[in-house]
This record gives C-alpha cells, structure tokens and sequence, in this order.
C-alpha cells in the first residue's frame, strides 16, 4: 500500500482521497513533470483542482509551442507538465513559464531565479568546482 504526500504542491491543503473503495475520482490532479529529461522526471506532482486550473488557465497542447504564451520551444528547452493520467495531454512551457510553474510547487527547493533560469537544466550533482591549487595534477 502507498502512502504519499496528499498535500497539494501548490496550496498546500489537503487533497481528499477517494473514500472506501479504490477508483473513486481523487479531489486533486496528479501531474508529471520533466524538463525534456525522462530521467529527470517527477511522477509525484499533486494539486488540487483549484489551483491545477489556476495554474493552467487556457493551457494549450500545442507541440513545439508554449502551452500558455504560444513561444516556440523545443523539446529540451521546455518543461514538460501533464497530468499522470492522460499521457497524451502533455503541455511543453518555456522558460519564464516553466519558472512560473515550477516556482508554485512547494516541493521544488529551492526556488529557481527567473532570471539565471535556463533549460535544459543542468543536473551535475558536482559540489562547487573549487579551484584549488592543490598538489600537482597530471593528466593520464
Ligand atoms: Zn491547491
Ligand atoms: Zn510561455
């Protein structure tokens, strides 16, 4: 049995869960999202109808094109959002849109800078790069 967090990402109310038996219609939309980057993918996305709705106003699908301002995107200079459910209803939003997007999510920590924000992202787990003059380093 999974539990997870049923907590809206966004507003942070509790999402109802579908009552007794399974397969009752959640309260809240369970969503995934990746920046073009499978495996950079999130499955655990959780709003509430509300905000889901606030947070996609007249979302369009349109491949190769923001879903809310219509800017040209690609694959990978895009963030791809759909609802865990409906695979085929895949919204792609660029950047200052995915910023937007991404920034409402209470799990997503810390808070990306819409201005430095660029895609794709860049997932090196490397800490800072010091360069430190340490004891000579021979290549090979
Ligand atoms: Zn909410
Ligand atoms: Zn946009």
């Amino acid at each position: 049995m999974t539990v997870w967090d049923m907590h809206c990402d966004m507003c942070g109310r509790l999402v109802p869960a579908p009552s007794g038996a399974a397969g009752g219609p959640l309260a809240g939309v369970r969503f995934v999202y990746h920046p073009g980057s499978p495996s950079m993918r999130d499955d655990s996305g959780l709003a509430c109808r509300s905000c889901w709705t606030e947070a996609a106003p007249a979302a369009r699908m349109d491949p190769g094109h923001c879903a809310v301002c219509a800017a040209p995107v690609t694959r990978v200079s895009s963030l791809h959002v759909r609802p865990f459910d409906s695979p085929d209803a895949t919204w792609q939003l660029c950047e200052p849109h995915a910023v937007e997007f991404l920034n409402r999510l209470r799990t997503v920590q810390p808070k990306f800078d819409p201005v430095g924000f660029r895609l794709p992202l860049h997932t090196e787990d490397a800490p800072s790069q010091d360069r430190q003059n340490g004891p000579g380093e021979n290549e090979g």
